[in-house]
């Protein structure tokens, strides 16, 4: 029995069953992915006790000999991971890395330029309602009408009018390659700062599958370690020397207090993982699985945004399938399946209701799933979301994933 078992048969009880629905079904939340025992074991580990402001050899707070080495070990693993000058791994999250780049780079109401969120950016992009939309102005780009790709042509056009400090490349629901080269190109003649957030794609461009904007001379990197990259739930920023200052002020002190140095603890192990020449192979496994399932699901008569993916996410239009984005989310998590319903650009639907619905296959690649079991996974997501009123059928689909599930156990679950 665990400690935790013995102690709290409440929370217990939870995570149990939490270990469960993650171990019995299919997980294709393109944002999720399962952590090895590794990294497990890093952010469940004593380093949680520790208090740390400051940086390594410059800290308010006695007892950090080992707490340096593990963070001076994590700023080599990702610089070396991503050709990195500096790196700063203390931000708890991708949103308040995305800040912390701001405030420190930025004035109050200077204007910066990313993606509209509608469309597949974030909120900390400059939606009105985030810190980012509250405490800057926000000249948002497009994906074309047609297309669905972002238009450099316009992004251009759009540089040139706003004048922007800032212009950020990366997104959460952009299944194709990004012109890091024109982003850069765009920024130097606007007198820009060219960031990119590589939350989603980080370990694929780790693993050497998609192209690293700092080879592109970006300026800022910020990315999130829980995604592709495998890690704890957290997040990096790198940089170029210039603006290391100004960035490790805007953390601390500027936003935070103690990092968090079980996670940094975890995120040093993740980074050693994707070092390995393994994590090459999971990298180009993922794509090669997106992209089999889109293939199985386009045959399916789905309508995929873009007509593919060249990474791990998928975006489907359902309204042709017949059922919306939540009918479909709904449906898929009774049959064992876990996505999550999205804007399509140019979305007539509200966000909370929309159109399409947002997958992709990092956590199912961890697993162990090749381009073999795509086919039988389209079958299932086509059979629920067109059957979505149907539990008995939905129950019935929900066995045969289980059956699937226990052949590809996840990492650190033992039932
Ligand atoms: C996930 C994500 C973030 C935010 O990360 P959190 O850890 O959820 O705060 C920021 N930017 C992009 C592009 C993301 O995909």
């Amino acid at each position: 029995m665990s400690a935790l078992q013995a102690k709290d048969p409440a929370v217990y009880k939870i995570l149990h069953a939490e270990m469960e629905r993650q171990a019995y079904g299919l997980e294709l939340i393109p944002s999720e992915n399962y952590v090895s025992e590794a990294v497990l074991e890093a952010v469940g580990s004593i380093f949680t006790n520790k208090y740390s402001e400051g940086y390594p050899r410059k800290r308010y707070y006695g007892g950090q000999e080992f707490v340096d080495q593990v963070e001076e070990l994590a700023i080599e693993r990702a610089k070396k991971l991503f050709n990195a000058e500096h790196v700063n791994v203390q931000p708890y999250s991708g949103s308040p890395a995305n800040t912390a780049v701001f405030f420190g780079l930025l004035e109050y109401q200077d204007t910066i330029m990313g993606l509209k969120l509608d469309q597949g950016g974030h909120i900390t992009h400059g939606l009105s309602v985030s810190y980012s939309g509250k405490f800057h102005k926000v000249a948002p780009y497009f994906v074309d009408k047609e297309s669905h790709r972002i238009d450099m042509d316009d992004v251009r056009r759009i540089a040139h009018e706003a004048k922007p400090k800032l212009i950020i490349a990366g997104y959460t629901a952009y299944p194709r390659d990004i012109d890091w080269k024109t982003f850069r190109e765009i920024a130097d003649e606007v007198g820009a700062i060219a960031m990119a957030d590589i939350s989603h794609i980080a370990g694929l461009i780790a693993g050497g599958q998609l192209a690293n904007p700092f080879d592109f001379g970006f300026d800022v990197v910020t990315t999130t370690t829980h995604k592709t990259l495998r890690g704890p739930r957290s997040a990096i920023i790198m940089c170029k020397e210039q603006y290391a200052k100004p960035i490790d002020k805007a953390v601390f002190p500027g936003l935070q207090g103690g990092p968090h140095d079980h996670v940094t603890a975890a995120k040093a192990v993740a980074f050693g993982e994707a070092l390995r020449p393994e994590f090459k192979e999971y990298a180009a496994q993922i794509i090669k699985n997106a992209q089999a399932l889109g293939e199985s699901l386009s045959k399916l008569g789905w309508k995929l945004i873009t007509g593919g993916t060249d990474n791990h996410l998928l975006l489907a239009d359902m309204t042709d399938v017949g059922c919306t984005g939540m009918e479909a989310e709904e449906s898929l998590d009774k049959a064992g399946i876990t996505v999550n319903k999205n804007t399509v650009p140019y979305d007539p639907r509200k966000p909370f209701d929309p159109s399409g619905i947002r997958f992709g296959t990092p956590a199912i690649t961890t697993r162990g799933l090749t381009e073999e079991h795509m086919e039988q996974l389209a079958q299932w997501m086509h059979k629920a979301v067109t059957n979505w009123k149907d539990d008995a059928v939905l129950a019935g689909i929900h066995e045969e994933v289980k059956e699937l599930g226990k052949k590809f156990p996840v990492p650190g679950i033992s039932l």
